[in-house]
């Protein structure tokens, strides 16, 4: 137990797509906790034992490798999405898996403080839609915990660096993650942190530099991935997977053995560039949008910060000093600031008085509005009421027409986008509301009021009468209807959770599978060895054997990089 027992639990976490952290703002400080083995990343990664029981990080990740069919990762990706993962005979959404990582965070957090933890502030890609964010207070409930806030993730990282820092002024945070891309502009004037522009892709992150050596390299192999079965294509990514992080200007050999046959595959920066030159193409997109929208130069900036542990790449890091002519800030670890600024909006929230001067402004990053017909031709078009980049909590109203004097209701259709036609935007409600029939044309007035946590409200107001309908626009997922809401709960109550105390046991087993399934010859024999030792020392029941064995092979493992 620590010292945090007597705190109240101010738990801030990142939910990411390839690790999530949690922090406790504890005595005026940001405290990273770790988890059941002692690491404060835990892979968000799901796996079904073949016990039945779920194993959560570690132990997940490195069976993804060795029982593919049996595990996930990457499911934040999908959120918002009705796409389902199996996993064995099982299948689950991705905010039912984001439940499983966020279950065993709050128990690592229980099992960490002594006490119950019940709220936390959860960070979200600050370009995640309506539908991602209503998901994920979703998985937040199914895992049992009330959340405070949404907090966007690179104003929760400029939070952190606002705290440590306490004297920047125009700073672009590039935040490049597992599956997500967000850049922010804002602007320190402490105790003011005011966030200009966010702009983003959702579907662009470290995840899809690895995706992209995978296809040169079996192209460069003259393999199709459909001649690989799943188990050898989980193999061959994970593989990738360690060699993208050692690419350097010296060429690299990645050897990989299927079916008896080992091949290899030279690389080095300049050709990783060559492959990657789409990807990287892409990342200027959104910094230049979040640049426009807060009407700045890339000179009138004073910082730049870089977040994600893909912007470790150093072909990332170039391109963005070539883009700004000069070096990112890159002191403070992009692995866990987001989670630091979680705890700290949590301490805000909570008005923990260390805190209390600190006053954060956040932007709503796209253009919310209606259906409407445009022209002579009834196309339906995009009208926006709140624009993209608007500073939050925001109420913004616009009148709009009947189109005859005989019309007996109007569909008031919500959308968001940043296209002129509607069916090129994201739907995110509907509602009708009945117009008075006088023979006349009705105005009506729409008020759309969007909070701090990314969740908005709709109000129709009849010019003719005075008559408004509020239309709360329901917090619960759009596509989940009561039942699925239902079942949903009762499938992860009834779902059996690998057992917090031996799961350095099981993540250790799992390594080394991990590790003999991708080694060959003396290598796989040693490891064939420990495995069968730690076998035998775990059937001995003696605790402090076991510690020790753990200790010695878990560093074995470190120092192969298995
Ligand atoms: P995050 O979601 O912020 O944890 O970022 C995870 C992504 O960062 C994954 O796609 C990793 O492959 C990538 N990543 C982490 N460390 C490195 C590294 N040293 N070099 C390249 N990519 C990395």
């Amino acid at each position: 137990m620590q010292d945090a027992t007597n705190s109240p639990a101010l738990l801030g976490i990142d939910l990411g797509t390839t690790h999530s952290v949690m922090a406790l703002w504890h005595e005026g400080k940001t405290r990273l906790i770790p988890n059941a083995l002692g690491d404060v990343l835990t892979p968000s990664v799901i796996s079904l034992d073949e016990d039945g029981s779920i194993l959560v990080g570690k132990a997940a990740r490195a069976r993804l490798a060795t029982h593919p069919q049996r595990s996930v990762a990457a499911f934040k990706r999908f959120m918002g999405s009705d796409k389902r993962f199996a996993l064995g005979d099982q299948s689950f959404s991705p905010e039912e898996l984001s439940a499983l990582v966020l279950g065993a965070l709050k128990a690592d957090a229980e099992a960490w403080l002594g006490h119950p933890v019940h709220e936390a502030v959860i960070s979200v890609p600050a370009y995640f839609s309506d539908e991602q964010r209503k998901r994920t207070l979703f998985a937040a409930e199914l895992a049992g915990l009330s959340v405070t806030r949404l907090i966007n993730e690179p104003t929760a990282a400029a939070m952190a660096y606002g705290l440590h820092e306490q004297k920047f002024e125009r700073s672009l945070i590039f935040d490049l993650g597992g599956g997500t891309f967000d850049v922010t502009v804002l602007e320190y004037a402490l105790p003011l942190i005011e966030v200009h522009a966010s702009a983003g892709d959702n579907f662009l992150g470290g995840e899809d530099f690895t995706e992209a050596l995978f296809k040169a390299c079996l192209r460069d192999w003259q393999l199709l991935p459909a001649t690989l079965d799943v188990q050898a294509q989980a193999n061959l990514r994970d593989s990738l997977e360690g060699f993208k992080c050692k690419l350097s200007s010296e060429v690299q050999t990645l050897s990989w053995n299927h079916a008896g046959v080992t091949r290899e595959w030279q690389l080095d920066e300049p050709g990783a560039l060559k492959i990657w030159e789409p990807l990287l193409n892409r990342l200027r997109t959104p910094i230049e949008q979040a640049l426009r929208d807060s009407r700045l130069r890339p000179q009138d900036l004073d910082n730049l910060v870089l977040v994600g542990g893909a912007t470790r790449m150093p072909a990332v890091q170039r391109m963005v000093a070539a883009l700004f002519g000069r070096l990112p800030y890159r002191h403070l670890d992009p692995d866990t600031l987001v989670a630091l600024g979680a705890a700290a909006q949590a301490a805000c929230k909570a008005r923990d008085h260390a805190i209390e001067e600190l006053i954060l402004t956040d932007v709503c990053p796209y253009t919310l509005g209606v259906s409407s017909l445009r022209g002579e031709d009834d196309c339906v078009a995009f009208s926006p009421i709140i624009e993209r980049n608007t500073v939050i909590p925001v109420s913004r109203v616009q009148r709009f027409y009947s189109s005859h004097a005989q019309q007996a209701l109007i569909r008031v259709a919500i959308y968001q986008g940043e296209r002129p036609w509607v069916q090129d935007n994201i739907f995110i409600d509907a509602f009708e509301v009945p117009l008075p029939q006088t023979g006349e044309i009705q105005a009506l007035d729409i008020r759309f009021s969007y909070d701090i946590n990314g969740l908005l409200e709709v109000d129709v107001t009849l010019q003719h009468n005075g008559e408004r309908h509020s239309h709360s626009i329901d917090h619960t997922p759009t596509g989940l209807g009561e039942e699925a809401r239902k079942a949903s709960h009762q499938r992860l109550n009834a779902l059996k959770i690998h057992p917090r105390d031996t799961l350095p046991n099981r993540t250790l087993i799992a390594r080394l599978e991990r590790a003999w399934a991708k080694s060959l010859g003396d290598d796989r024999e040693r490891i064939g060895d420990w495995l069968a030792t730690f076998n035998q020392v775990l059937a001995s029941q003696q605790s402090t054997e076991i510690a020790a064995c753990q200790q010695q092979l878990n560093g074995a493992l470190d120092q192969l990089q298995l």
